[in-house]
């Protein structure tokens, strides 16, 4: 018998993929990751204490029942109209596998989330970056050109944080060949988004999840709408069981008793961004708008910047040489004194760079 390496028996398309690792050691303030700092919605707290064994030893629902019917009246759609998965980059995932045959196209805003064109090299299709316009809108006809059959948007778009117009979402929906995503990850922060208006447009899917704006990213639940027929595929290529017991009743009761804990929250996040963003501009920056719980802000060297406020108890998730943009770091929105602290951190991380 001949050994051969790991490496070897591997997918050849998989081999030059990396493991997502971002630096994820415990800080003592965590403004990385752009979760709900405020805590977690207390109705979903007590369902997860209250779970009886019985959650525990017994298989979940099928297709998470509960969860969809509590999302649709959420959400404003039929429950056939909605596709639950374990986290929305389950559903991202799966959407891919359902939409497009190995070797076709997915066409992703870049910058975007970087997990689309990861997602996309492990489902055997080809990720191909168009650049925002100058405003940071989406170019509908650049995304049309590409050819792709699946387009992926994202709106208010991370990392950037800036909103597309709707006429550019639109004219991509009208003229796309194939499937629209639109990952709605940070819609609750702007307000109205395609949610509701998905199954009716028989080519588009939104996608979002309870991870940000409803401090639950432990939970690993996202969704999306869409017309029926389409839900449905992404149902079968994720799979069943893929919503826990304990997740799905958590997320329902939250869903169901918690609104107004997490529109208080939303409201919150919202004023303290807008003040984030006049902080930094105060300090001689120029943050991007944004229209979602997070702030980017260019900064030159943003790598070793953000290392030196981790060393001072602040995480925030740099980035570099972003197209158009360049050395950037995002800083999640969260109650102001942690804010303070970041901006405090960020002065003299910049002073002694
Ligand atoms: C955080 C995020 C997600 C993933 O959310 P999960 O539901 O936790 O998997 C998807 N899209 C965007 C743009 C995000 O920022």
């Amino acid at each position: 018998m001949t050994t051969r390496s790991a490496l070897e028996l591997a997918r050849a398309s998989y081999r030059d993929i990396a493991l997502y690792a971002v630096d994820r050691t415990p800080c003592a303030i965590d403004l990385s990751d752009n979760t709900n700092l405020w805590g977690v919605p207390p109705a979903a707290a007590r369902a997860v204490h209250e779970a009886a064994s019985a959650t525990l030893t017994r298989y979940p629902a099928l297709y998470a029942a509960d969860l969809k019917g509590a999302l649709a009246a959420y959400a404003g759609v039929d429950r056939a109209e909605i596709v639950t998965g374990c986290g929305s980059d389950d559903v991202l995932d799966s959407a891919l596998r359902a939409f497009a045959e190995p070797g076709e196209r997915v066409a992703h805003p870049n910058p975007s989330f970087a997990m689309v064109p990861i997602f996309a090299r492990m489902n055997g299709l080809e990720a191909v970056g168009v650049p925002l316009t100058a405003s940071y809108d989406f170019d509908a006809d650049a995304f049309i050109a590409t050819g792709a059959r699946i387009i992926y948007l994202c709106a208010p778009n991370n990392p950037t944080g800036t909103l597309a117009s709707r006429a550019a979402i639109e004219r991509v929906i009208e003229r796309a060949p194939g499937v629209v995503i639109l990952d709605e990850a940070y819609a609750e922060f702007m307000g109205d988004g395609f949610l509701a208006a998905a199954p009716s447009c028989g080519n588009l899917l939104v996608t979002r999840t309870l991870s940000k704006a409803f401090g639950l990213a432990g939970l690993r639940i996202g969704y999306a709408t869409g017309h029926r027929d389409l839900v449905a595929e992404v149902e079968k290529s994720r799979g069943p069981y893929k919503v826990n017991a304990i997740a799905e009743r958590a997320a329902t009761a939250a869903l169901r008793e918690d609104m107004d804990w997490v529109r208080a929250r939303i409201a919150e996040a919202r004023t303290n961004r807008d003040r984030l963003r006049d902080a930094l501009i105060a300090a001689g920056l120029a943050p991007l708008p944004s229209a979602a719980n997070f702030v980017l802000v260019p900064v030159p060297n943003a790598g070793a910047v953000a290392r030196r406020m981790r060393e001072a108890g602040v995480a925030v998730r740099p980035f570099e040489a972003l197209p158009a943009i360049g050395d950037a770091l995002r800083i999640t929105v969260g109650p102001w004194p942690l804010l303070e602290r970041a901006l405090r951190a960020l002065e003299d991380a910049r002073r002694c760079a």
